[in-house]
């Protein structure tokens, strides 16, 4: 069997993504897909090209200007797993808040939250509720499936909601929402602004149980809920926003954040 690759590897202006976890869009596409390693997208999704088994470049058409070619050879050579992860730098976050309508400092003196980078490289931990891949820290995704395993084994079924979101991912549900006239704080109600989630940094999970609704407060009264309280420490996953957070925060009893001992 091939060698599947089983990690994210992220850069400010493009992702390389493992190939078999991604489906072709267009015909031109699905043959390249076929027999590529990695594939390497746009910040927005797009595929610009594919990397084969002997770390070779091949643009997908419509042929992309090659000035990014050098970013996408060191996006490759990042898939090497004995390159350490760094954070992505953060500038431009301020500005596109700004497009936004939403300004970072005040935001962040309001909340008591700081910004979060996002990291060089996650971890595939398996896939969530809707079977999309769960992207998480390297730490994060053992801690996660350590902790799974040991819930099951308990008689308790865990499945995860969302794990690593992008700040251009949170970027795109925030300009959405702006583009269906939602002011920014009816949207701040109940999303954390871009750049801002602890979701950015690939340690936080949303979890879940079977035959509940996904990040309801009613989590609280499942089995489930009742194991994590008990037994999720012991893996390194605390509760970010327990009730009355200094955040303002609402009440998340379905958000845990894995913190390296
Ligand atoms: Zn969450």
């Amino acid at each position: 069997m091939r060698h599947r690759p089983r990690h994210l590897i992220n850069s400010a202006d493009a992702e390389l993504w493992p190939a078999w976890l991604l489906r072709a869009r267009r015909n031109a596409d699905a043959r390249a897909l076929a027999t590529a390693d990695w594939v390497v997208r746009d910040r927005d999704g797009a595929y610009l090209a594919t990397v084969d088994a002997r770390r070779n470049l091949h643009t997908l058409p419509p042929i992309h200007s090659s000035r990014n070619s050098e970013t996408w050879r060191s996006l490759v050579r990042a898939a090497d797993i004995q390159t350490p992860v760094h954070v992505l730098p953060m500038h431009g976050l301020e500005r596109r808040l700004h497009q936004l309508g939403l300004d970072a400092d005040d935001y962040a003196r309001r909340t008591g939250l700081m910004p979060v980078a996002e990291p060089s490289r996650l971890t595939l931990a398996g896939f969530d509720r809707y079977r999309r891949p769960l992207w998480l820290s390297d730490g994060a995704a053992r801690a996660w499936n350590q902790l799974q395993a040991a819930a099951a084994v308990d008689g308790v079924a865990l499945d995860a909601i969302s794990g690593y979101r992008s700040h251009a991912y949170q970027m795109g549900i925030f300009a959405r929402k702006r583009a269906r006239d939602l002011s920014v704080d009816e949207i701040l109600a109940v999303n954390a602004a871009p750049g801002f989630s602890e979701h950015h940094c690939g340690d936080a999970l949303d979890i879940g149980t079977e035959g509940e609704p996904p990040a309801e407060e009613s989590f609280e009264h499942t089995k489930a809920f009742h194991w994590l309280s008990g037994h999720a420490g012991d893996f390194g996953f605390r509760l970010s926003y327990p009730r009355d957070n200094p955040h303002g925060i609402v009440y998340e009893p379905w958000h845990w954040r894995w913190h390296a001992a």
